[in-house]
């Protein structure tokens, strides 16, 4: 009797509260989960008041990091995010790249695992920067490097020296020379290749932007005193202001002093090496640039004799050496010679440099 009775409820209620075609209920929505059924001519009122039309309006799907997926209600989202769970699919994911090419796009917990089997985060793990000749450049992946090699291609320098490696110190002295000295500061930077500038004082002032161009390539400015005397025939203190003065203009110019010097001609006396208190830097291979103003004669001069751990002598202020310097410069590297600064060889084949002493190279 009772179920009925029930029955009977609903059945009069169908009959007499069921609305008619042109005024029929809509479900509808609010971001915290509850729904109400409204004629669809309150549909609007309601909307005006925060309520939804579809499901999807008020629900969000999250992501957690091992890639489980959950809908939840607009109000709900910032409690699930206190717990580890995100918005966007792309932020539990981690696109990831394998040395031939391949991309793969994994949990975020699944980042080590993959790791763990030959894949890398970052594209620029698996690619290298190649270099041509001729300057050209190109990033390919680490699998493709042999094919490129066979014609002709060659690793750019790598920021990174490996001690393990033959590597020599380009010296420039003379300049800055705008015109030749922003050629070879170009090839450099194209080949990711440093070199020491050993700088004349008085040629530094309306020149700065050289050396700060060179001191941002990685290059090392060194001093080569304010007017180029031969410093044997200097007293003491006509040394020490001829380091000096250039010294405040590198200053001036970087923001640093330099940290080794070259005495013009190479001259030097025990009055020399007692008024400079730094290192004293010679060479060992001298391209005889300033006599042969020919770029093929200096390219030869070290191509032939190039030996690791050598420092070797140019002059920037003469084309024909900026000439030469953007064949040098790709050749070392395609032989297998890193380009360092005097600095870095120093460093690297395991010298210290202690003041007042000359030395000619890093072997
Ligand atoms: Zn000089």
């Amino acid at each position: 009797m009772k179920k009925l009775i029930s029955f009977l409820t609903v059945f009069f209620m169908l009959i007499v509260l069921h609305p008619s075609a042109e005024d029929s209920a809509i479900t509808m929505f609010a971001p915290d989960g509850r729904t109400i059924e409204v004629s669809l001519a309150d549909k609007d009122a309601y909307k005006a008041v925060g309520w939804y039309e579809n499901y999807s309006d008020v629900t969000k799907t999250m992501y957690a990091p091992d890639g489980r997926e959950l809908t939840v209600w607009l109000t709900e989202i910032e409690a699930y995010k206190a717990v580890g769970w995100y918005e966007n699919k792309s932020d539990v994911t981690k696109t990831m790249y394998a040395p031939d090419g391949r991309e793969l796009t994994v949990w975020i917990t699944e980042i080590e695992a993959y790791k763990a089997v030959g894949w890398y985060e970052n594209k620029s793990d698996v690619t290298v920067l190649m270099c041509a000749a001729d300057g050209r450049q190109i990033t390919v992946f680490q699998t493709q490097v042999a094919d490129y090699q066979k014609v002709g291609w060659f690793l750019c320098q790598s920021k990174e020296v490996d001690p393990a490696k033959p590597m020599v110190a380009l010296t420039f002295d003379d300049g800055p020379k705008r015109a030749s000295t922003e050629r070879i500061l170009k090839a450099l930077e194209t080949y990711q290749a440093r070199a020491t500038f050993f700088v004349v004082g008085n040629r530094i002032p309306g020149n700065e932007d050289i050396l700060k161009r060179m001191d941002a390539l990685g290059c090392q400015v060194g001093n080569h005193t304010y007017n180029h005397p031969d410093l044997a025939k200097q007293s003491a203190g006509g040394i020490a202001s001829q380091i000096s003065g250039t010294d405040y203009n590198i200053y001036r110019a970087i923001g640093k002093y330099s940290t080794v010097v070259r005495p013009p001609y190479g001259s030097v006396n025990s009055t020399v090496r007692s008024a400079i208190g730094k290192p004293l830097i010679l060479w060992s291979l001298d391209t005889l640039d300033w006599k042969h103003r020919n770029a093929s004669y200096v390219i030869n001069a070290v191509l032939s004799k190039v030996k690791d751990g050598d420092i070797i002598l140019m002059h920037d202020i003469h084309d024909t050496s900026a000439t030469a310097a953007q064949t040098i410069i790709p050749s070392l590297i395609q032989a297998g010679y890193q380009l360092v600064t005097v600095d870095e060889l120093a460093l690297y084949k395991g010298y210290t440099m202690p003041a007042h002493k000359t030395y000619n190279s890093f072997r």
